[in-house]
């Protein structure tokens, strides 16, 4: 039961100009790819094979090194080619949007918040908007490949959107300039999946 490197929902240069097509190409065929390979050999002949990744990342604090870089990393990837799409952008509507301003005040500070998790985050890893056990939304940010799911994390919850802010995810076109990126990625989240992850 190895775990299986998911097909992008939409062709590669789909994203531009806000994601090009060759950071795409190397980022899911090879970066998402490997962690698919990793994971895969972490855990062969072991109890976590057959588990699905949810369970795996839950109790995180169980497994090898290997199995939480390579198992965040499947997770996150998986995720991040679902809550974007050549449709996406523009402001969420209906529960998600009504929770996003009764949480933030309004979609705008909301995004600044995002945007300020993503900025601030040293190094490699991921900003998240998530929704906690009390059914709360709330922003935070993870190192690495870790993730909110983790038993490991600051912030816990199940994420709604996230962004990968490791070099490797916009380096080829927007070089050091990471909140150019992060403003980019405005236009291409699909709110449709982000509000379906959170039930809404
Ligand atoms: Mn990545």
């Amino acid at each position: 039961m190895a775990f299986t490197l998911p097909s992008l929902p939409y062709e590669l240069a789909a994203l531009e100009p806000h994601i090009d097509a060759r950071t795409m190409e190397i980022h899911h065929g090879k970066h998402h790819n490997a962690y698919v390979t990793n994971l895969n050999n972490a855990i062969a002949n072991t109890l976590a094979d057959g588990l699905s990744i949810e369970e795996i990342c839950k109790n995180i604090s169980q497994y090898s090194m290997p199995v939480r870089n390579n198992g965040g990393g499947h997770y996150n990837h998986s995720m991040f080619w679902q809550i974007m799409s050549p449709k996406g952008g523009g402001a969420p509507t209906g529960t998600l949007g009504d929770a996003i301003t009764k949480t933030f005040g309004s979609f705008d500070a909301m995004k600044e918040k995002f945007a300020a998790a993503a900025t601030t985050r040293f190094g490699s890893g991921w900003a998240w908007l998530i929704k906690n056990d009390a059914g709360e939304l709330a922003i935070c940010s993870t190192p690495n490949q870790d993730n909110p799911l983790m038993d490991i994390a600051e912030v816990r919850g199940t994420p709604l959107l996230g962004i990968d802010v490791w070099e490797h995810a916009y380096y080829l076109n927007y070089q050091n300039r990471r909140p150019d990126y992060i403003a980019a990625f405005w236009n291409v989240i699909n709110w449709e999946e982000v509000a379906r992850r959170g039930g809404m």
